[in-house]
């Protein structure tokens, strides 16, 4: 869907510091999904609550908390004055361990009972590097499935995707395979390969158990996000989660959720207290440091254990890994997390946002559904819930993309892709719904025009 730029970005000094950054970035961006088009592409002067400030003085309340990870609000003051103490006390990194690191795990074992050891990580995808090897390296075994729809960081291994373009949704054929981009490693994804990774379909009960008949044997991981934080907060069923559990207990293949957009977001305990079935290893992130770079892989004690630097362990390492940045910010952030309501809260104005927009949608006649946790949920314009990544390429979503872009245009930001849930967090709290309501209303008015 076009960008709609006028009176959203697009202003003056937006426009010149795109200009000067085409000259010194690939796409004038730090990362490829910063590039919204040249006119569009945000450039943000301030962050605080729940509000964005960009480089123009346009305000925006924001929805996309920089792909999630902020869960208390831009710059809290708890959480960084606990970081800058400890950095000024003690400096940011010396290769060594310090008393935090045990004391931030203990946290997280509070929180998510599955966790029994723990490994600390830079980012999400280093998290899921760590989690597969580790893996890998329990089991002897290569191969490993995940889900359409999922996104499980920048590694070329784990970046495949189902071609859904021109694939007949009504054939029982299975679509291609392709990777996200060029320069990946050719053939890594290859279904029938022993060692290649295979993608699964959430909730399909048949292609489960047809690839575990086949390949359960060979397979090291089974890695899913439960609620697909990466296709609009599609979420597993009970049933199906709970087969799959199953089956990797029956087959010796390790179950990893990889939560690292609902882990301490969805739920203190992520979405292992809601579902209440356990992986057998999980990686956490995003909201784990609220906003500050900290990311974890944990569970089986048995399992953990084969890491480590004796012959034959695991290797796990890095000059950044649990640097005092990273522990202090998870620290401060895991205790707002695990002594307060700020959760509760996130699922309270999570719901009311909900009835807001359903109350808008209902006033344009738009069929809509919305998936998820309240604090991090998907809409949907369709008639049902989606159940996997097929049924959301049946969806209108590029209505759903005018939507979001008119949304932006007046103040409300949030990813222009109906993939990207909505993110919420507590400073949202502040926010004034009758505002949203008034301009969500416009929005749509507009989009159906
Ligand atoms: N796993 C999931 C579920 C994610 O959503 C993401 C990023 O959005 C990643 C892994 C990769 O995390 P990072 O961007 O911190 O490398």
């Amino acid at each position: 869907v076009t960008p709609i730029v006028v009176g959203s970005t697009g202003g003056t000094k937006q426009s010149k510091l795109m200009a000067e950054a085409h000259n010194h970035m690939p796409q004038g961006v730090a990362e490829n999904y910063r590039y919204w088009g040249d006119e569009a592409t945000v450039f943000v002067s301030k962050s605080k609550g729940c509000v964005l400030t960009d480089v123009d003085g346009k305000e925006f309340t924001d929805f996309r908390l920089g792909y999630g990870p902020i869960i208390l609000g831009y710059c809290d003051e708890r959480v960084d004055r606990a970081v800058c103490d400890e950095i000024t006390n003690r400096g940011v990194i010396s290769g060594f361990s310090t008393a935090l690191d045990a004391e931030v795990i203990k946290q997280v074992k509070r929180l998510c009972p599955q966790i029994e050891k723990m490994r600390f990580a830079n980012s999400g995808t280093e998290a899921v590097m760590g989690a597969v090897r580790t893996a890998r390296g329990f089991t002897g075994r290569t191969k490993v499935a995940i889900v359409e729809g999922g996104f499980h960081g920048l590694q070329d291994e784990v970046m495949w995707k189902a071609n859904l373009e021109g694939w007949n949704m009504r054939s029982d054929t299975t679509p291609e395979v392709i990777p996200f981009g060029a320069g990946q490693r050719p053939n890594t994804a290859v279904c029938c390969n022993p060692t290649g990774l295979t993608l699964l379909s959430l909730n399909n009960f048949q292609m489960l158990d047809e690839y575990f008949h086949q390949y359960g044997h060979l397979t090291a991981a089974v890695m899913i996000e439960p609620i697909i934080g990466n296709a609009g907060s599609i979420a597993a069923t009970k049933e199906w989660l709970q087969h799959l559990r199953d089956l990797c207990t029956k087959h010796g293949t390790m179950l990893i959720f990889d939560e690292v957009k609902c882990g301490f977001r969805v739920a203190k305990g992520g979405a292992q207290e809601l579902y209440g079935i356990y992986a057998d290893l999980t990686t956490y992130a995003k909201a784990m440091g609220n906003g500050y770079p900290v990311a974890c892989f944990g569970g089986r004690k048995d399992v953990m254990d084969v890491i480590g630097s004796f012959k034959g362990g695991v290797v796990h390492g890095g000059t950044f890994t649990a640097n005092m940045i990273a522990i202090s910010a998870a620290h401060a952030t895991l205790d707002i997390l695990e002594s307060t309501d700020a959760l509760a809260t996130c699922d309270r104005v999570g719901t009311d946002i909900m009835a807001v927009l359903g109350r808008v949608f209902d006033a344009h006649n738009v069929q809509h559904t919305f998936s998820g946790p309240p604090a991090m949920f998907g809409i949907h314009f369709a008639k049902d819930v989606p159940q996997n990544y097929r049924d959301w390429r049946k969806e209108e979503y590029e209505l759903y993309g005018k939507f979001a872009w008119n949304l932006i245009k007046y103040g409300v930001m949030l990813e222009p892709d109906s993939r990207e849930p909505w993110f919420i967090c507590e400073a949202h709290q502040t926010m004034d719904l009758q505002w949203l309501e008034d301009v969500a209303m416009r929005s749509m008015t507009e989009a159906c025009a």
